[in-house]
């Protein structure tokens, strides 16, 4: 009897979490993880930090390559997928490979989704998703330069936040009328709009792009209004279009996203998804959802992983995510909208953490520098905590305290 064989599709930060944490729930058959980028798997989130801020824009692997020699995962790295046989159970790789799955996991994430009046001025435009878009951006950012950044989304601010403090001029052009509009909370558009502006980066929102022209070295774009910004590159940050189209056709059940049950199977019993791609129910956020995160790409890949060989995902976690910008780490946890925001100040006399209560249960936060408060608070909007507005609002009331309160009541 030959081992069995759990396939990878996607080697990203999901298919990764998926692959180590299969061998550590103890399967022992074959795992094979298929990746179209070359790299050995890297995250992301370094992409607009620290890789553009580094030398060369380089981004360190996840894991060496003997993690994976180690575990007897086989990477299959530079190729990738073009179909996969549902009823066969095989996946066909470009080079006309077949291999046959006894489970398969789709961890296809997205790719940056194109804006072709901004493709069309050629090299003097950047998308930023791969290690190999930011080599070609970091080379780019020289100081001195003028950067238009077109989208005002957290990669979009991330750049724009980072080529500022490299010495570049930067103007950020979004179109809705304001930052962070596609699913963040309005406090946090609230303090990033107030940081990009202390530190001189121009921020126009509502403006609907007409018209991209290249003059020599020189990038114009033209709004609608006729008003014009005037720059050396462009780099846009747009929103995601789904790798889904293998699933598609393999005619898996989709909405926006592979729809997965809480076990991180789709309508194929032997296929499951996660990460970027997969739209899962979240009691919590009362629906299915998609998340673009890091976290969620490590919990949702593992959870997966671990369903596959035990049967039991384990428990969803409150969704969460971060983004430093100017060496300040701001992170968000649970619901993106709430019916009062209270505010905590900081010592320094700006907001430290911005609490979200709905009813008066908390219901979401935003912290600034508060990794260690916002791991409490995670916890406290997991268990639906009803917390006084007063005590949130007062900086002297330790939430570590408040946690323990809530967890004895
Ligand atoms: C620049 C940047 C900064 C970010 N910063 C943050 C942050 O600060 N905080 C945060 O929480 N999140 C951040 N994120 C989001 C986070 O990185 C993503 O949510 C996460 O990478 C998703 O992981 P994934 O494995 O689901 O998908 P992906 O990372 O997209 O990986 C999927 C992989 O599958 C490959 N693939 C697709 N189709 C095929 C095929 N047919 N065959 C083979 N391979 C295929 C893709 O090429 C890709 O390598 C950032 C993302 C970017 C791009």
């Amino acid at each position: 009897m030959t081992a069995p064989c759990f396939v990878i599709l996607g080697a990203g930060h999901a298919g990764t979490a998926a692959a180590s944490a299969m061998r550590a729930a103890g399967f022992a058959g074959r795992i094979v993880m298929i990746g179209d980028d070359p790299h050995l798997p890297y995250e992301r989130p370094p992409l607009s930090k620290e890789a553009l801020r580094g030398a060369d824009g380089a981004a360190p692997p996840i894991y060496p390559a003997n993690f994976y020699a180690d575990r007897a995962i086989e990477l299959k790295l530079g190729q990738g997928a073009t179909a996969i046989d549902p009823g066969a159970q095989v996946v066909t790789l470009t080079d006309g490979e077949r291999i046959g799955f006894d489970k398969l996991l789709i961890a296809t994430g997205a790719r940056a989704r194109r804006y072709p009046l901004l493709d069309a001025l050629g090299e003097a435009a950047h998308v930023l998703r791969s290690a190999d878009d930011a080599r070609r951006l970091r080379a780019e950012l020289v100081p001195g330069r003028r950067l238009l950044v077109v989208g005002g989304g957290v990669i979009g601010l991330e750049v724009a936040a980072t080529a500022s403090a490299l010495g570049l001029s930067v103007e950020v052009i979004e179109r809705a009328p304001r930052l962070l509009a596609r699913g963040a909370p309005q406090p946090l558009a609230d303090l990033l709009a107030q940081a990009h502006r202390d530190h001189d980066v121009a921020l126009h929102c509502g403006v609907d792009l007409a018209d991209a022209s290249r003059e020599g070295g020189m990038v114009r774009l033209t709004c609608a209004e006729g008003r014009e910004f005037v720059g050396d590159l462009v780099v846009y940050g747009i929103g995601v279009t789904l790798n889904d189209e293998l699933a598609a056709a393999a005619g898996l059940a989709m909405d926006d996203g592979i729809l997965v049950d809480a076990q991180g199977r789709t309508s194929h019993p032997a296929i499951y998804a996660a990460g970027d791609i997969a739209r899962q129910e979240q009691a919590f956020l009362g629906g299915a959802v998609r998340q673009e995160t890091w976290a969620n790409a490590l919990h949702q890949g593992a959870a997966a992983a671990r369903a596959m060989v035990t049967g039991e995902a384990g428990a969803h976690e409150v969704p969460w995510y971060w983004t430093d910008q100017f060496g300040v780490n701001y992170q968000v946890a649970g619901r993106i909208a709430a019916e009062q925001w209270i505010t905590r100040m900081g010592p320094d006399g700006r907001p430290r953490m911005v609490f979200g209560l709905s009813q008066g249960v908390l219901t979401g936060a935003v912290g600034v520098d508060a990794g260690a408060d916002m791991r409490i608070l995670r916890k406290l909007i997991a268990q639906g905590a009803r917390v006084d507005p007063a005590v949130l609002a007062d900086p002297d009331v330790a939430l570590r305290k408040m946690g323990k309160e809530i967890q004895s009541v």
